[in-house]
């Protein structure tokens, strides 16, 4: 096991914007970190450049004390699983997880002696004798990381290896790679455009736009506290709403009415003019069940749609911003892949809400969880 060490990587095809554009992460031994950004971020290429496919254009590459930038991929004894495992169909289990060391020439006793090790780590077991196509998905994905674990490889490299699954199949990998990693304690690097992955199985999270690190950080403080708009936008879902804001004393004026800020935020955001407010579905409520209430945090809007989920209700309220932010919100919606409308809010309320379409209804926002963004930078200033 190693740490990895990135430093100020640059990746270049031809005299194009760079694909990966000064990058540096310090990946600490037995540590999990998740690359994660939109198509075409370069978090693939950023991934290729540590285990060796991709030549590094400029930067430093450390696996534990040693520089590896040009060294051979096999030379730098990482475990790369890909997406569609990679097994031999025509190949037992065993034989799938002896593969890397009959290539190294190993003696059959040393080989049956890690096969079974890594089996029984990975409940394999029963299944040696049997070949990929009889397997479930699950499955396969542990005999690819059996072939990763008896090669005793420095750092395992995973590049979107659930993004073939369904949903079901996909959550309970998640679940199982994040126990295996944790038990195995080896360094992890995982590439994934799923905030939910991100979110559940990093230690720490790696956000990347347009080839440029946004913020790395523990999953908490990036949902608490994101550093800029693109981040905010990213994760959470369904995403954080984005709202025209002015500050003026402790006071934010919002589409929708004038709410009362902590003054530590409002004195951070205070003389900066038109802002952008980012707040959370979550972080608003029906008035009459807010229990935190309050005239200050309060304000009456007509709801459009309402959804209601039985646990919860989601309300859509339209509005309209202000030209003066309406290319930074429309910019950052591509950005974001159009995930996210930005022309409505939308809030997340009790199951027990009893507001309906139609209503002009009186919402409660915990001014505590606005965040308040320079649009011009998109810069956290809260
Ligand atoms: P995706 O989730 O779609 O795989 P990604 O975040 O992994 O995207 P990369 O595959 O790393 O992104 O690509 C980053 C950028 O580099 C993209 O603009 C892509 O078009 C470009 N790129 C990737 N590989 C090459 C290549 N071999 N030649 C030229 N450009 C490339």
């Amino acid at each position: 096991m190693a740490a990895i060490t990135i430093k100020n990587l640059v990746k270049k095809y031809g005299d194009g914007f760079p694909a990966v554009n000064d990058v540096s992460i310090d990946i600490a031994d037995g540590e999990f970190v998740i690359l994660v950004g939109p198509s075409g971020c370069g978090k693939s290429t950023l991934l290729r450049m540590i285990v060796g496919l991709e030549d590094i254009t400029s930067g430093d590459l450390l696996i534990g004390e040693k520089r590896v930038n040009d060294l051979a991929p096999r030379e730098r004894n990482l475990a790369m699983v890909f997406q569609n495992y990679a097994l031999y169909p025509h190949l037992t289990v065993y034989e799938n997880i002896a593969f890397p060391l009959r290539l190294a020439k190993m003696d059959n006793s040393e080989v049956d002696r890690l096969v079974r090790d890594a089996s029984s780590t990975l409940e394999l077991d029963e299944h040696l004798e049997r070949k990929p196509g009889n397997l479930s998905g699950g499955q396969r994905q542990r005999v690819a990381m059996g072939r990763a674990i008896v090669r005793q490889a420095d750092a395992f490299l995973f590049d979107e290896p659930l993004s073939n699954l369904d949903a079901k199949l996909r959550g309970q990998m998640r679940t199982e790679i994040a126990r295996l990693q944790k038990r195995l304690g080896i360094t992890t690097v995982y590439v994934t455009h799923d905030q939910t992955e991100a979110m559940t199985l990093g230690d720490r999270v790696a956000v990347l736009k347009r080839g440029i690190l946004q913020q790395l950080a523990t999953p908490r403080e990036l949902y608490e506290n994101p550093g800029n708009l693109f981040v905010a936008g990213f994760i959470g879902s369904p995403p954080m709403n984005f709202l025209p804001a002015e500050v003026s004393g402790n006071q934010v004026k919002l589409p929708f009415g004038t709410v009362e800020l902590p003054a530590d935020k409002a004195e951070r955001a205070a003389g900066k003019g038109l802002l952008i407010a980012g707040i959370r579905p979550e972080h608003f409520e029906d008035a009459s069940i807010a229990n935190e209430g309050g005239s200050q945090s309060t304000f009456r809007a007509k709801v459009d749609v309402v959804e209601w989920l039985g646990n919860e209700t989601y309300a859509y309220i339209p509005f309209e911003a202000p030209p003066e932010v309406a290319a930074q919100l429309q910019q950052l919606e591509k950005d974001l892949d159009g995930e996210a409308m930005r022309t409505q809010l939308v809030i997340n309320l009790d199951g027990a809400s009893r507001i309906r379409e139609g209503d002009e209804a009186e919402i409660w926002v915990d001014a505590r969880k606005i965040h308040l963004f320079d649009p011009s930078t998109g810069e956290n200033l809260t």
